[in-house]
This record gives C-alpha cells, sequence and structure tokens, in this order.
C-alpha cells in the first residue's frame, strides 16, 4: 500500500516553496492521486462492474467519496455503491413472466443464476450483503480480506486489493453520499481555491487527530464533516467564495431536480453556470481565518446550515412535532441533503472541545510572521508547523485556566417540554443559563451543605443591593443580550450588575436578567470531599450498589446529600463557630462569540492549603451534578 510522505519529508519539501500559497499548491500536488493510482482504480472499478452484472443483470457500481470528490488523497479508501435498482425491475419482470410461462416450460431462470436464490425487493441489506461478499470472493480477481460488516450504520462489504493494498467498501444503499460527493465536485469547480484549502485542512486535522474515523465510527470527526466545515466557511466570505446551498437549488433546471430518500437533493449540476466569486483573497489569508472563525465559533448554541450559509441557534431546529430532527452535540453541523442528520453528531464533549483549542493555536500561529514568511535560517515556516504531529503535551486535559470549572451547553439536559418551548428562542442561553444558576446553587448549599448568599458588585450584602441590582437590569431590558454575553465573557467581573439577592438563605434567582453573570459567596463548614467516595461506598454496599456507583441514576442528587449528611455526622454535627474557608463563586454565561457554556470561577477567600483539593472536588462535581439537576428540575 502506498503511504504518504512522512512529516519531515513533507516539511523539507514545502519549506522550500516561495510563499504560503505555493505550499499550498505544492501540498496538493504531494497528495492527490498519481495518474497511475486513478487508473489503477478505474481499471478496478470496470472490473467489478463486469463481475456484478453478471451476477446482478443492470446493476450500477458507482464510486464516492474522496475517490471521486476531487479531495482523494493516495492510498485513501475506495467508496463504492452498487446500484441495485435496475436489477430489481429485472428481477420482478422475470418472476412475473416464469409465473405466466409456468405450465409450459420448466425454469427459464438459469439454474446457477445467483438471481434464483434470493428476492432483492424483500430480502435485508444484510442478506444482499453476504451475497455481494460471495460474488466478490468468488468472483473477481486479486482481491481478498472479503468481509459483509452488516452490524455498522452504514452496511458494508469491506474488501482489499492484494497488489495495491488499496482498501474498498460496497454499500448497497448509500445514494444520498453519491449525490453529496457530486456537491463537494461541484464546489470544487466552482472556485479554485476550494481543493488546496481542503487539502490542507483536512491534513491539518488529521495530523492533531481531529479527525480521520470513517463513517464516525468514534468521537473524531470524519473527513465529510471538515469539507463540509470548510464549504460553510467559504460560503460565508465577503464576497461569498461558493454559493449556498439553497441557492444552488434555485439555479437548477430541469435534469437538476432530485429527490432520495424523501429529501430534496435538488442542486445545479453545471459549475460553468456559476458566476464566478468576485472574492480576491489570497489561500494564505483564507486559511488564517478558517481557523480564526472555528477559533471562535459557538458550536454548542448553534448549527452549521450549508443550506441557509448561516449558523443558526439551536432552537430554530427543534421540531416540536417531528422525530426528524437533528442530534444536537458539542458541534452541530446539519448535512446540507439529509436534513436531520448531524454529520458531527459522532462527536463527544472533549473531541469537541480539542476541536476548538486546536483551531485557536492554528489561528494564533498563523497571526505570527513564521507562518506568513519563508524562513531564510532554514526554520520551519508557514503551513508546515499546523501538520506538526500532535505531542503529549497537546493530547493532556484542557489547559484551562486556573480556579475555573466550565459546565458545556447541552440542550439534551432540558426536558423534551423545554426544548419545545424554546423552539425558535434567541433567549435559549439565558433559559438554560438559568438553569444552571439553580443548580449550581443547589449543589453546594443542599448536597455539599455549604452556605451561600449573593453579592452585589462591590462586595457589599445589604438588601438595598438588589433592588439596586433589579432596576439596573430593568433600565437595560432592551439593550442587545447577544452583546452582553460577549462581553460578558471577556470582562466578567466588570458588569455592576448581579442577580443575586443578599436574603441569607437563596438569592432570588428566577426573572431576573443576569447580564451574564451571577456572584455567591460560599462557605465551606466541612471537608466533605474527604473520603467521600468511601463514605457513599458504605451507605450503598447493598443492596444496589450499582446504582450508588453510577452517575446515571436519577435519585443521584438525594443520594450524594445522603452521603453528605452521613459524613456530617460522623464529624459529630457539631455547631462550629467559623467556616472552614470562604470561596467566592462567580458563575457566567459565555456563548453568542464563543462556545456556549457556563464558566463558575471560585476565589478563595482565605489562605488556605485546602483550597486546592476542595476545587480539584468541584471541577468533577459540580459539572456532573449540575447536569443531573437540571434534568430532574425540568
Ligand atoms: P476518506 O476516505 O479519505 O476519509 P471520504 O470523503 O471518502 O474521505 P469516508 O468517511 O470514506 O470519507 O466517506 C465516504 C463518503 O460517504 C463521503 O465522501 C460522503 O459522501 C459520505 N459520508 C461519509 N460520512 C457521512 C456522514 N456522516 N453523513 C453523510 N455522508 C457521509
Ligand atoms: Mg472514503
Amino acid at each position: 500500500k502506498k503511504q504518504l510522505i512522512n512529516f519531515e519529508e513533507l516539511s523539507q519539501i514545502l519549506c522550500g516553496a516561495a510563499d504560503v500559497d505555493e505550499q499550498l499548491q505544492q501540498l496538493l500536488q504531494l497528495f492527490q492521486f498519481s495518474d497511475s493510482e486513478r487508473s489503477l482504480r478505474e481499471l478496478l472499478m470496470s472490473l467489478m462492474q463486469e463481475v456484478f452484472s453478471e451476477f446482478f443483470p443492470g446493476c450500477k457500481i458507482l464510486p464516492f467519496g474522496s475517490s471521486v470528490n476531487t479531495f482523494d488523497v493516495r492510498g485513501c479508501d475506495m467508496d463504492l455503491f452498487l446500484d441495485l435498482e435496475n436489477t430489481k425491475t429485472f428481477q420482478a419482470t422475470a418472476t412475473e413472466r416464469q409465473t405466466q410461462e409456468h405450465d409450459i416450460q420448466s425454469d427459464t431462470r438459469s439454474e446457477d443464476s445467483i438471481l434464483s436464490d434470493i428476492d432483492l425487493e424483500t430480502s435485508t441489506p444484510a442478506e444482499i450483503l453476504e451475497l455481494v461478499a460471495t460474488v466478490l470472493q468468488k468472483c473477481v480477481p486479486g482481491v481478498h480480506k472479503v468481509q459483509a460488516v452488516t452490524t455498522a450504520r452504514l452496511p458494508v462489504v469491506k474488501f482489499i486489493h492484494k497488489e495495491s493494498g488499496l482498501q474498498g467498501d460496497i454499500s448497497i444503499n448509500n445514494r444520498l453520499a453519491v449525490r453529496n460527493t457530486k456537491f463537494l465536485q461541484l464546489c470544487s469547480s466552482v472556485d479554485q481555491r476550494v481543493r488546496p484549502l481542503v487539502y490542507a485542512v483536512r491534513h491539518w486535522a488529521k495530523q492533531k487527530q481531529l479527525a480521520g474515523n470513517p463513517f464516525g465510527g468514534g468521537p473524531l470527526l470524519n473527513n465529510y464533516a471538515v469539507t463540509l466545515l470548510v464549504v460553510f466557511f467559504l460560503q460565508n466570505r465577503t464576497p461569498a467564495i461558493l454559493p449556498t446551498v439553497n441557492h444552488l437549488k434555485e439555479l437548477a433546471e430541469g435534469e437538476d431536480h432530485c429527490i432520495i430518500d424523501g429529501w430534496d437533493c435538488t442542486f445545479l449540476n453545471d459549475p460553468s453556470k456559476v458566476d464566478a466569486s468576485e472574492n480576491s483573497e489570497s489561500l494564505c489569508v483564507l486559511l488564517a481565518d478558517f481557523f480564526k472563525l472555528y477559533a471562535q465559533f459557538d458550536f454548542a448554541g448553534t448549527v452549521i446550515s450549508l443550506r441557509e450559509g448561516k449558523a443558526r441557534p439551536v432552537t430554530e431546529f427543534i421540531k416540536p412535532d417531528s422525530h426528524r430532527h437533528l442530534k444536537f452535540g458539542p458541534i452541530n453541523i446539519q448535512d446540507p441533503f439529509e436534513l436531520s442528520h448531524n454529520v458531527a453528531g459522532n462527536i463527544n464533549e472533549r473531541s469537541g472541545q480539542r476541536f476548538k483549542r486546536q483551531s485557536d493555536e492554528a489561528f494564533k500561529y498563523c497571526r505570527s510572521l513564521q507562518f506568513q514568511r519563508k524562513s531564510n535560517k532554514g526554520k520551519m515556516w508557514g503551513i508546515v508547523r499546523l501538520f506538526q504531529p500532535l505531542s503529549s503535551a497537546d493530547c493532556s486535559p484542557a489547559s484551562s485556566p486556573a480556579n475555573v470549572l466550565t459546565i458545556p451547553f447541552k440542550l439534551s439536559a432540558l426536558s423534551e417540554q423545554t426544548r419545545k418551548s424554546l423552539h425558535g428562542s434567541l433567549d435559549f442561553r439565558e433559559v438554560w443559563f438559568d438553569k444552571v444558576c439553580h443548580a449550581v446553587l443547589y449543589v453546594m448549599e443542599s448536597v455539599l451543605k455549604c452556605s451561600c448568599f449573593g453579592q452585589s458588585g462591590e462586595g457589599d450584602d445589604t438588601a438595598g443591593g438588589a433592588d439596586r441590582s433589579l432596576d439596573a437590569v430593568d433600565e437595560k431590558e432592551d439593550e442587545g443580550f447577544e452583546e452582553e454575553i460577549c462581553s460578558g465573557s471577556k470582562r466578567p467581573c466588570e458588569a455592576e450588575e448581579l442577580a443575586g439577592t443578599s436574603a441569607p438563605k437563596k438569592p432570588r434567582l428566577g426573572g431576573l436578567r443576569y447580564q451574564g453573570e451571577v456572584r455567591w459567596h460560599c462557605s465551606v463548614w466541612n471537608k466533605v470531599w474527604v473520603g467521600r467516595r468511601k463514605m457513599r461506598r458504605q451507605l450503598y454496599r447493598s443492596p444496589n450498589k450499582a446504582d450508588a456507583e453510577t452517575s446515571d441514576n436519577p435519585g443521584i442528587l438525594d443520594l450524594e446529600e445522603k452521603v453528605t449528611d452521613a459524613m456530617l455526622r460522623q464529624e459529630g454535627n457539631e455547631v462550629k463557630p467559623s467556616p472552614l474557608f470562604e470561596v467566592q463563586l462567580v458563575v457566567f454565561l459565555v456563548g453568542g462569540n464563543g462556545d456556549t457554556r457556563t464558566v463558575i470561577r471560585v476565589t478563595p477567600l482565605q489562605q488556605t492549603a485546602l483550597f486546592p483539593e476542595f476545587f480539584h472536588f468541584l471541577q468533577l462535581f459540580v459539572p456532573k451534578m449540575t447536569e443531573k439537576y437540571i434534568e430532574r428540575l425540568d
């Protein structure tokens, strides 16, 4: 199997280029298929077409994916779609004819026809694929390791071409992929800059271990998703470099119309009918801005829509009365055709955050002179550094600033009812933040038995502060909340306004506008984190130990409360004259310009050696419990 050149070789070649634009063109030349690789694939395909036609009359082998979507990379897999539509019709007519002539002649179907064993109309994809595997194994020369993988989201037959090591997949239910491949081809032919950019971003994502698993086999983005991110970025330049899918649909003519599995896949097929873009930005600028866009992107709170070429709030995609709605996650990319499909739906919180962090690092690097200017001292420069394999330091968990807890936005934590009520709403961040604030307070006070009270901005806890704050909020009511959130995220402590009140028990939360920030003064009375796990085990050893250990348990909050109570009892419940120490919690909402999330800054108010371990405990405990509380409350 042909391997791509390694990092050192690549580095040597690219560092010899004159500028970044040239580097990007070189990358393309180095990665794309050689003529011989392309013809090998074509040969293999026509061989298969020939063999399969014998067994499945009228069938068509259609390539899709990277072999043909213009983003081919040497050694990439070969995705094939076996179209059996005609074969089905053929079989149906043959069967009909045969029934009519049944009494006159004996079986007209050839004895060894494979179609006599199976009815394509009624058999399952798995059954058909087993048959395809048999044909492939027995009748296509030079192919080995044939295996039907029928349990995957998309069932396929896998094979390897012996001589070249080329890997291939054959699927039978994948017309949408053939169509989206056409769409990517079209994008490439509309503008010259698409291909070099996609190659660079794909390679960066691969080297940083952000992408790579075909068909979402793990929590990484797949190459299709990465490509859509580039297309979306290019739709959003001014002037735009690529048209929106809706625009391409408007331009469509007769034979461009196409519906697959109920989804409208209509778009103009002929790239020459798309007006050339007036945008003349260089590849160098575009690549840097690609990273900039996604480093600052609100992935959790928005859905990337290539149909409209816009990012829209997640709540617009809640379909109150439909099952065909998007599965929301840390990154939401709506497939431009199968609209209910989140192409990044397999991503988990961690890989979502890694994507963002790597984009941010790439963006910062792209602003440096090292990126823009060729080094005359023989140093690495330009795009090369973006492809540096991940070091172990980059793999360590998010290097978040000290003493900050993060609660990621999850629409799925809200109840069905709340989600429906948020349909189309722009205030969903506030609604969610309101719940998070309640939850955090509950966890601190009821579960961990700390005492909290709201503070005003300057630290005076008078009742008057609360009223003042309410007034101040009202005055600001009409100002754009989005902007407040953004500025709040940058200078969270500046806003004078607070939502908490100075009431000794719980701050009033409901109905207030937060300006993205709440503060509490919080007294910690006991070491509720020391020996907690042991106490939990003791309490719940039997009979439902399993329940106690898993966070899926809906009663986990009550359970944790009991754990704390037991720990306090163990200490003797003595009345303490003063707390162990106090902390200030500043809870603020980030979103709009940056990923939607709640951030809690925890600051100790006295010098204490206990703080680091307390904080370490909160870091895991609070986000988990908060999510559980919201699920329960809702
Ligand atoms: P490579 O094989 O180099 O990783 P690829 O573009 O072929 O790149 P695959 O994961 O092999 O990516 O997928 C093949 C094709 O299947 C894609 O080009 C796309 O057309 C389609 N496809 C893959 N994943 C999805 C998805 N999540 N949603 C819709 N279509 C997809
Ligand atoms: Mg592929």
